[in-house]
This record gives C-alpha cells, sequence and structure tokens, in this order.
C-alpha cells in the first residue's frame, strides 16, 4: 500500500467531538511503552506523526489521523497505568468503551503487546474489554519481535493464533518490528482487506 498523504485531523475528549464523515478506521491501542506510536510512524512512512499523540495533555485523548484521504488511523489512549486513579479509569471506560460501542465507522482494532510478555494483565484486561464486540476484528500485534529468537518467535506466534481460534473468526495475529521494520506490509495488507475497494467494509 503506498500512504501518498497522512494528516493529523483531531484529537477528542468526548465522543461529540470525533469526526463526522463516515470514514472506515482502525484503531491502535497498546499499554505505554510497547511501540505503538513508532508503529504508527512506521504504517504512516511518516515519522514525527505520531508525536502528537505523546505529547502532555494528548495522552487521553482520541487521536484521529486521515490517510490518503480514504480512511482513518486513530490512535486510542493508553490504558491499564498501574497508577491510575478509580476516576482515570472511569473517564478511560467511557471515552473508548463509547468510542467502540457508538462508531460504526470503526472496522477494527489493533491491540499492540510487546514479544516479550504477550498477553500482560492489561493486555489481558483490553481483550476482555472487547469481547463482546464480536462485530469489530482484532489484529493481535505482537510488536519487538527482533527481541526474541526465530524459534521463540515461532512459539509465540504459534500460542496466539491457537488463541485467536479459540475466541473467534475475528481474531487475527501477525509478528511487527517497528525496529527491523518487518511486518510492515503484512500489517497494511490485513487492515486493507478488511474495506473494500469502494471504501465499504468487506
Ligand atoms: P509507545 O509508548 O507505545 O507509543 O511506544 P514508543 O513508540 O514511544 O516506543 C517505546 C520504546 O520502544 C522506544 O524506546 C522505542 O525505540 C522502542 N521500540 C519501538 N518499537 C520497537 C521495536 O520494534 N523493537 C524494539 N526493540 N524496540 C522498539
Amino acid at each position: 500500500m503506498q500512504i501518498n498523504k497522512a494528516q493529523f485531523v483531531c484529537s477528542s475528549e468526548r465522543l461529540s467531538q470525533l469526526p463526522k464523515d463516515s470514514l472506515p478506521e482502525f484503531a491502535f491501542i497498546g499499554r505505554s511503552n510497547v511501540g505503538k506510536s513508532s508503529m504508527v510512524n512506521m504504517l504512516t512512512g511518516r515519522s514525527g506523526l505520531a508525536k502528537v499523540s505523546g505529547t502532555p495533555g494528548k495522552t487521553r485523548l482520541i487521536n484521529h489521523f486521515r490517510i490518503n484521504d480514504s480512511w482513518y488511523l486513530v490512535d486510542l489512549p493508553g490504558y491499564g497505568y498501574a497508577k491510575a486513579s478509580p476516576q482515570m479509569r472511569a473517564s478511560w471506560t467511557s471515552l473508548v468503551g463509547g468510542y467502540i460501542a457508538e462508531r460504526p465507522s470503526l472496522v477494527g482494532v489493533v491491540i499492540v503487546m510487546d514479544a516479550r510478555r504477550p498477553f500482560m494483565p492489561a493486555d489481558e484486561w483490553l481483550i476482555h474489554f472487547f469481547s463482546d464486540k464480536t462485530h469489530v476484528r482484532q489484529l493481535w500485534l505482537i510488536n519487538k519481535c527482533d527481541q526474541i529468537s526465530r524459534a521463540e518467535r515461532a512459539k509465540v506466534l504459534a500460542a496466539a493464533q491457537k488463541r485467536a481460534r479459540e475466541t473467534g473468526p475475528h481474531i487475527f495475529v501477525q509478528l511487527f518490528s517497528g525496529l527491523k521494520k518487518e511486518g510492515v506490509e503484512p500489517l497494511q495488507e490485513t487492515l486493507l482487506s478488511w474495506i473494500d475497494p469502494e471504501g465499504r467494509l468487506a
């Protein structure tokens, strides 16, 4: 996939602020430091694009980027902060939960995990959070796979695929390394295979 245009569109702290058009969208989420910003930059070929999501004040917002004027890449706020107050958790749940429940143009969610420690409690919590949303596809993207050996990669992938099969047909699994630029095209291909050429949901 050729990305010709990638633009930051808006940051939303309330559902009423989300873009009003209905371009198909893919949401990215992961524990902090899992490599999500690097991945967004890699995917769009624009280093620095995701920086905006990391600036203070923006980390708890939903950030929309319009790609090729035809779909949105959505950076969702982090979750599972050990030190988060009940109030912060409640506001995350209402914002992200509301977004997931009320966004018909949401095609899929990319849950980014660390290959060295996939399925941490915070990852599990998120997967559970999406468990009744079977209309939204999930890609479990196992990042930083450069940090583990070939044999370990095969093991991690097989275990994740087994779990995906047990969870449902809407779950997909891929390995990725932002550092080594591995898995970029397969990731793009998976996302685009979920929408048809006219932009409708496949
Ligand atoms: P975010 O908090 O999830 O947005 O994570 P960042 O994209 O800011 O990355 C967190 C750290 O992980 C940084 O030090 C990156 O250089 C590093 N990182 C990102 N992707 C990879 C990767 O594929 N492999 C390795 N080894 N490190 C990575």
